[in-house]
């Protein structure tokens, strides 16, 4: 399975898998093991006495999180329609969302019948705090999903103060900064409520997975609610007491969309070392940065001091390329084996889509987000990488910028 990094004649090529993650621990693999033994995959499967792996884990996310109350679930979009819905959306209602930001963000906010309102984008890919504070005023939305996108976290001291002072709700999507933090606080921990993705190309990985977390006992009781706890959610020990569902579970759809036991007890003893993983993945971000950021015509996203973020993907810009130069760029680095995503791609690939192939929703000008995007290359770095590895692509993406942007040609920079 191990790769083996070839020097065909000049050209150095990279024979590894963008998208091969690491093995699930042993210790989930044996708990699998044993939950397919028992027969009893449903969260609400348990004998007399036990308590089923759903319940545990979310308990010790709810721990991680420093939060009350923890729901695991189906998916991370899944968690952040729940969460939105629990909230108490409206249908028509306005809902403040980052222009750029995967489909499965206006993906929920669209299914609760909300209407996305999509904020602009900086440089430093982060929410654009003064296009907010407008797009705050002009929609007259209560509530803002805010997608820490990539991993990249915005100003959490001033947008926190702006929500504030404006009455705006802040619900978190964390699908990017499971394990990231800003000054000290973790991320998902700054709103009334969060969501977190354990799909496989996340930072802990299930296949497919979410979680939603809060403090708020009455969103989590609907949130159980819905998630179709039917009226069985006296087996969630990260959750309120009784008492808090008994009106909620009569006003409130089952909307299927539970976590299974399976996905749970794989999930277990991923959280413990997600502490460790973070370093192994800044790692390679680091010697990645590093190198990437001596390229002439490459600008890296400032990372601010008070972030401490997950570096499980690294995006950069080549501002002064044109379009074709940076196709050249693309398909170069991939016949040698480097995938690099282009988010100002004119159509949509891969997991990549910009907001103008979101035609579901109302169209909206976002000329910052455009012109930005336009130049925003993005590649995952998954933890089976050596940081040699890191050095080689590196390389390659060096040599096939270099190739791309002749030193004469007149945009060149
Ligand atoms: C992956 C992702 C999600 C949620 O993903 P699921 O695949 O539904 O678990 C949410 N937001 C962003 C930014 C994502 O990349």
């Amino acid at each position: 399975m191990r790769k083996t990094n070839t020097l065909s004649q000049d050209r150095e090529r990279f024979n590894g898998n963008f998208t091969q993650q690491e093995p699930i621990p042993d210790a989930g693999i044996q708990r699998a093991v044993e939950v397919l033994q028992s027969g009893r995959l449903h969260r609400y499967n348990v004998v007399e006495g036990e308590k089923s792996d759903t319940a545990l884990l979310e308990t010790e996310f709810a721990e991680y999180q420093g939060a009350r109350f923890c729901l695991a679930c189906a998916s991370g979009g899944y968690a952040m329609q729940v969460a939105l819905s629990s909230f108490g959306l409206e249908y028509g209602e306005p809902v403040l969302t980052n222009a750029f930001t995967l489909s499965p963000v206006p993906g929920a906010v669209h299914n609760v019948g909300g209407k996305p309102v999509l904020v602009e984008t900086t440089e430093q890919l982060v929410i654009d705090l003064v296009d907010l504070e407008r797009k705050i005023e002009s929609s007259g939305s209560r509530v803002l999903l805010l997608s820490h996108m990539r991993g990249h976290i915005a100003d959490m001291d001033h947008l926190c103060d702006l929500l504030d002072q404006k009455g705006v709700s802040l619900i978190e999507d964390c699908a990017h900064t499971m394990g990231a933090s800003w000054s000290g606080r973790l991320s998902g921990s700054f709103g009334v409520a969060a969501c977190f993705s354990s799909q496989t190309y996340k930072h802990i990985n299930s296949g497919e997975g979410g979680f939603v977390t809060t403090d708020d006992p009455d969103l989590m009781a609907r949130a159980i609610i819905r998630s179709g706890s039917y009226m069985l959610y006296e087996h969630h020990d990260a959750a309120p007491e009784p008492a808090a569902f008994s009106d909620i579970r009569f006003d409130n759809p089952n909307c299927s969309g539970r976590m299974d036991n399976l996905r749970a007890a794989i999930l277990r003893p991923q959280l413990k070392i997600l502490g460790g993983n973070r370093e192994r993945w800044n790692e390679r971000y680091h010697t990645l940065e590093q190198a990437l950021g001596v390229i002439k015509g490459v600008t890296l996203p400032i990372r601010p001091k008070a972030e401490v973020y997950v570096g499980s993907s690294i995006q950069f810009l080549l501002k002064e390329m044109t379009a074709e130069q940076i196709q050249m760029v693309i398909s170069t680095c991939r016949e040698r084996g480097v995938e690099l995503k282009w988010f100002g791609a004119s159509e949509p690939a891969g997991y990549t889509s910009s907001h103008d192939s979101w035609r579901y929703i109302d169209n909206q000008s976002l000329p910052a987000t455009d012109r930005i995007l336009s130049k925003l290359l993005d590649m995952r770095i998954p933890l089976t990488f050596s940081l040699e590895d890191c050095r080689l692509i590196s390389r390659i993406i060096d040599q096939c910028i270099t190739a791309s942007a002749p030193e004469n040609s007149p945009d060149a920079g």
